[in-house]
């Protein structure tokens, strides 16, 4: 049985999709399965980042025509594999959740992109995550909305396995990770540095540990993977 990790933040362009696709990408080189799923159910663009630009079934396929998820999920080059949506309006909480307990006895990891905004969307990812991995910048607005995703885990008495902190320029405007810490009450699990080859590998439709692993971005992927490797 695999373990579902929801990634999740209530703000847009700090790096879920990114981070749900290296720690997938991460966790294969590690030698575990890994799917993602584009649970980003309104604007979904998981599929852009890995060079599927238009996918013949999607999620949406899935839980609306019934089809097998297996004939929507494509393998990326990398080993990964992903599940795409298309703009998904209204998403049955219900069959999405199915649909992942069913997939979670393929993989050893499931892992759940999710969209930026506070809406009843989450809700489908949250009720289908074993464990919540939160990701930030190092700036207020952003932390500002995690200390809200933070709220409505707790409420949903979800763990969280910790905070990614992304972009990570070491500027001394940058919030430091003690204050992040400090406000959110979860820890720092790893920083992801602003890394220009994590842009190089998105025009190469590829994962940054895959394409790039020397780069700082893919060791700090690793270690991050190394986390959830353990158990
Ligand atoms: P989100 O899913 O939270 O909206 P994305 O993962 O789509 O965010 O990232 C937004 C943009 O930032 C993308 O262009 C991505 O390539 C870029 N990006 C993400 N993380 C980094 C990083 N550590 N260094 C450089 N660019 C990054
Ligand atoms: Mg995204």
């Amino acid at each position: 049985m695999g373990k579902v990790i929801g990634i999740m933040s209530f703000k847009g362009g700090v790096g879920k999709t990114t981070a749900a696709i290296n720690l997938a990408a991460a966790l294969y080189r590690l030698g575990r399965s890994a799917l993602i799923i584009d649970g980003n159910f309104l604007s979904p663009n998981l599929h852009l980042y890995l060079g599927l630009l238009r996918p013949e079934k999607t999620l949406k396929d899935v839980l609306q025509k019934g089809i097998a998820p297996e004939n929507a999920i494509y393998e990326h080059a990398c080993g990964i594999h992903i599940l795409p949506c298309e703009f998904y309006k209204s998403v049955n909480f219900e069959k999405f959740h199915k649909m992942v307990l069913s997939l979670k006895e393929k993989y050893d990891f499931v892992i759940l992109d999710s969209g930026p905004s506070y809406t009843e969307e989450i809700i489908a990812v949250l009720i289908s995550s074993d464990e919540l991995l939160f990701v930030a910048t190092p700036d207020y607005p952003s932390l500002a909305s995690t200390v809200k995703a933070r709220k409505l885990a707790k409420f949903k008495g979800l763990p969280i396995r910790g905070v990614v902190v992304n972009r990570r320029k070491k500027k001394r405007f940058e919030l430091k990770n003690s204050d992040i810490e400090k406000t959110i009450g979860i820890g720092v699990l790893c920083e992801i540095p602003d890394d220009n080859s994590i842009l190089k590998s998105v025009k190469k439709f590829s994962p940054v540990v895959w394409k790039y692993r020397r780069s700082k971005s893919s060791r700090a992927f690793m270690k991050l993977a190394k986390v959830f490797f353990q158990g």
